[in-house]
């Protein structure tokens, strides 16, 4: 009985292990013109050409049905055309989805990824990753031609894909260097975000020194319920579709602050429109960029990415707040910059991810250094404030030739003075034994009062 039951348990333990579905279901459905644009005088198939006549109306597909089976936990999509990447020629490819034929989905702008160099983009068009709920049935196309121009195009094809569910949701800590100001957040390594192994790493990485930390948005979803999934779908993009030998961004983010490894730490991505070398490529997942209202990265993803880059920063180097040249581009870039910055056109990371770019450094900076001072609460303009980093001190100075007598305190937020003593010209002040958090110093003279808020890190 009881070897009978050891029986059936390893005989279910096999059979769960060996019916393991693999993650990633695709199929592609290439548009054949000559049916799925059928009796549009708009369409002339030309051999093995397809010529789209000049037109002021999008020009619509038939309704096709999505060539997949129960995919999970959501669909892909991914355009891809031979033909006039031109912006004289078109205004815009876009797609919609329906879960029953009858009632549709708004219309889905596809815009081309600007991920890709620039030289690669030339006649063959991706387009960015399209995510659509699981249980669509249904999509079709609209090609907004220019109104005076005729297209032709070899193919016109949609990628679609699902990742399948994850398998198990884990999360690395790293082992901490104590002697680090920043050590690195916790990492979904890529066993733990592709647990069934089928999203190796690329063979033979070029690896190449950081100097210059790009941010990305993925210009994807904002909301899922498994990242994990989402991470592997832009993984499948890059090797599958893209035809790259890994992800092309080093890092990811979720919304939730989880940080993935892409691309190994020092292993040049695909991820800065074909001048990768030097850079580190961090992908913030979702759209900050085309939604409307307008979608920020949540709280979580910025305090990640904060360390993240700081980590890096200290790692190779790197004044988070420097502007520096960049070989690869040919450009000034600020250490910290964003896709956009490459000039290659692309809105990536979005308009309410980029305009916090400055502080973003600002803060990197920050934590790098142990100390950070605040604007001012009070300030008579005689008094400056300035960390000296390496002794872990606060140097105050009077500024005018003539100097009274001033007194200094420290004071932490419950009003509590640990500190004070009286100077004349300058004063060093060291904070090596003060806790971490707010206090301030309060300087005060015949004719001065100066307030400053510190942060201690
Ligand atoms: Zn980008």
């Amino acid at each position: 009985m009881k070897a009978t039951f050891l029986f059936f348990c390893a005989l279910f333990y096999s059979f769960g292990l060996f019916a393991q579905a693999p993650y990633f279901t695709d199929a592609i459905t290439k548009i054949d013109f000559s049916t799925d644009f059928q009796q549009n005088p708009q369409v002339v198939k030309k051999t093995s050409r397809i010529v789209l006549s000049p037109s002021t109306h999008p020009l619509l597909s038939q309704k096709l049905a999505i060539p997949l089976q129960n995919p999970e936990p959501f669909i892909t999509a991914a355009l891809q055309y031979d033909g006039p990447s031109d912006e004289q020629l078109l205004e815009q490819f876009a797609i919609r989805f329906s879960k029953d034929g009858l009632n549709w989905a708004n219309w889905i702008p596809i815009y081309e990824d600007m991920h890709i160099p620039d030289e690669s983009r030339q006649s063959n068009f991706t387009g960015q990753l399209i995510f659509a709920q699981a249980t669509n049935k249904y999509f079709q196309l609209a090609i907004y031609p220019k109104a005076n121009k005729s297209i032709e195009f070899d193919f016109i094809q949609v990628v679609f894909s699902a990742p399948g569910k994850s398998q198990k949701i884990t999360t690395t800590t790293p082992s901490v260097n104590t002697r680090s100001v920043c050590p690195i957040p916790s990492v979904q390594y890529r066993g733990d975000w592709c647990s069934l192994g089928e999203c190796p790493y690329g063979s033979n990485p070029a690896y190449t020194t950081v100097t210059h930390l790009i941010v990305h948005h993925s210009a994807g979803e904002n909301v899922s319920a498994d990242w994990a999934a989402v991470v592997r779908s832009i993984w499948h993009y890059h090797v599958d579709t893209h035809g790259w030998n890994d992800i092309g961004y080093n890092w990811l983010i979720d919304p939730n602050g989880v940080l993935y490894e892409g691309r190994p730490d020092n292993v040049r991505g695909a991820h800065f429109s074909g001048h990768n070398t030097g850079t580190l490529g961090v992908c913030v997942l979702g759209n900050f960029h085309d939604a409307n209202p307008k979608i920020s990265p949540s709280p979580a993803a910025i305090e990640t990415l904060e360390r993240l880059l700081c980590w890096k920063s200290e790692k190779e180097n790197i004044n988070p707040l420097a502007t520096k040249y960049h070989a690869s581009s040919g450009l000034h870039l600020k250490t910290i910059a964003g896709h956009r910055d490459s000039g290659s056109g692309t809105a990536c990371p979005g308009d309410s991810l980029y305009i916090q770019l400055p502080d973003i450094r600002i803060f990197v900076d920050s934590l790098l250094h142990p100390v950070s001072i605040f604007s001012p609460i009070k300030n008579s303009g005689l008094i400056t404030i300035s960390p000296t980093l390496a002794q872990n001190n606060i140097q105050l100075r009077y500024t005018s030739p003539y100097h009274p007598n001033l007194h200094y305190q420290i004071i932490y937020p419950s009003g509590k003075i640990v500190q004070q003593a009286d100077f004349q010209e300058d004063t060093a002040i060291n904070i090596t034994n003060f806790p971490k958090g707010m206090f301030f110093i309060k300087v005060i003279g015949k004719e001065t009062l100066d307030i400053f808020r510190i942060i201690k890190n």
